[in-house]
């Protein structure tokens, strides 16, 4: 069955890393962000050209304005109003400070913002600002959340799984229900940037938390989606085999398990703030530089992206996997440990029933390859 959007054609989610400028240095920051905006960022009217091409994915399509922290740019409600004209679905993932108060906020909405993700590491001051290496962070996030509230723009909750958040996570799934998000979106740590200096979590216990996001979508007054981790498709495909329905029929559609998780390079891609085209942020490959190269042409025709879509290019365990359409693994992993985008996803601990070759993680046991699963 094709998924309703085709994601050959067209990503869910196109980022744009408006800048690569901010005050904060998160321990996890993908974008080795600095101080200052970077002299070479693409222009405002560069930025509109880029927009402009993003409108020729089709009708609504996803843009969300990132960073850095995208409040760090003078032009950022122009580009927001110039988007929303375009009939782009616009956001905002900006860093929780100070900046970010009822006035700016105001002039966003008025522009036509749809949504506003912020970021939350911890279920308190201490956990968050610690982890985010700013003290505030936690306040200027929960105003700012309430304030998008008031502004009528809804919110969205990132958060960062590694070894340092793990233990959090029910308690931020609390914030998240309380702080009346609508979508919780759960990062799985990829080592680059300043987040190779952090822990991942292993694949053993990356599944137990899959089982308990799965667990937590089904109840949560939220929508979930995993990023960098499709094998939560995977995850909630299995849960959904083994419940008492084993004919399938409660498990999720191709359509919704491409929300659950989007793909480097399928269903989603991302530009720099130099106008590189990325399959992701956290796979640095460029196919082209917009708004020079079409950025919906890049993403359509480039070899780079299409091989990411194809899934019999895999190699590893993910090329042997019976999930690999529905999952794929992480491209950006693979490519982060190995060099290799089309490499076998290390956080996944699922073993293909008749496979026997290499494992993507040092210490696999016997007994991991006999079950088939950690
Ligand atoms: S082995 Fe690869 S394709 Fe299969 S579930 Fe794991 S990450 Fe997904």
């Amino acid at each position: 069955m094709r998924p309703s959007v085709d994601t050959a054609e067209r990503p869910l989610v196109l980022i744009w890393e408006v800048t690569q400028a901010c005050e904060l240095t998160c321990d996890h920051c993908r974008a080795d962000a600095q101080p200052a905006r970077h002299p070479e960022e693409l222009s405002t009217a560069e930025g509109k050209e880029l927009l402009d091409q993003a409108a020729d994915f089709g009708e609504r399509q996803l843009v969300v304005l990132s960073g850095g922290d995208p409040m760090k740019r003078p032009d950022l409600v122009e580009l927001v109003d110039y988007g929303t004209d375009r009939g782009l679905t616009v956001s905002l993932t900006p860093s929780g400070t100070d900046e970010l108060d009822a006035d700016s906020i105001g002039g966003l909405a008025d522009a036509g913002l749809k949504r506003m993700a912020l970021s939350l590491d911890g279920a308190t001051p201490e956990r968050h600002d610690a982890f985010r290496g700013e003290s505030g962070s936690f306040e200027a996030t929960m105003r700012a959340a309430r304030q998008a509230q008031e502004a009528g723009v809804p919110i969205q909750i990132n958060t960062t799984v590694c070894a340092d958040t793990v233990e959090d996570l029910p308690a931020i799934r609390d914030v998240v229900a309380e702080l009346g998000a609508v979508l919780w979106s759960v990062f799985f740590l990829v080592p680059v940037g300043r987040g190779q200096v952090l822990d991942p979590v292993p694949p053993e216990r990356a599944e137990r938390v899959m089982e308990w996001l799965a667990e937590v979508a089904d109840e949560a007054p939220f929508g979930l989606k995993t990023t960098e981790a499709p094998h939560y498709r995977r995850v909630r495909r299995q849960a959904a085999a083994e419940s008492a329905d084993a004919a399938g029929a409660g498990a999720p559609t191709d359509d919704e398990n491409r929300r659950a998780s989007v793909l480097a390079g399928d269903g989603f891609a991302f530009v720099s703030h130099t106008g590189e085209v990325y399959p992701s942020g956290f796979l640095p490959q460029s196919a082209g530089t917009a708004p020079e190269d079409h950025v919906a042409e890049v993403y359509r025709e480039s070899e780079l992206f299409t091989s990411l879509r194809d899934r019999d290019e895999l190699g590893g365990k993910c090329g042997a996997c019976p999930f690999r359409e529905v999952c794929g693994g992480s491209r950006s992993r693979a490519y982060a440990h190995t060099g290799d985008p089309l490499a076998s996803d290390p956080l996944c601990g699922y073993v293909p029933p008749d496979y026997d070759g290499p494992l993507p993680w040092d210490d696999a046991t016997d007994a991991v390859r006999a079950e088939g699963r950690p």
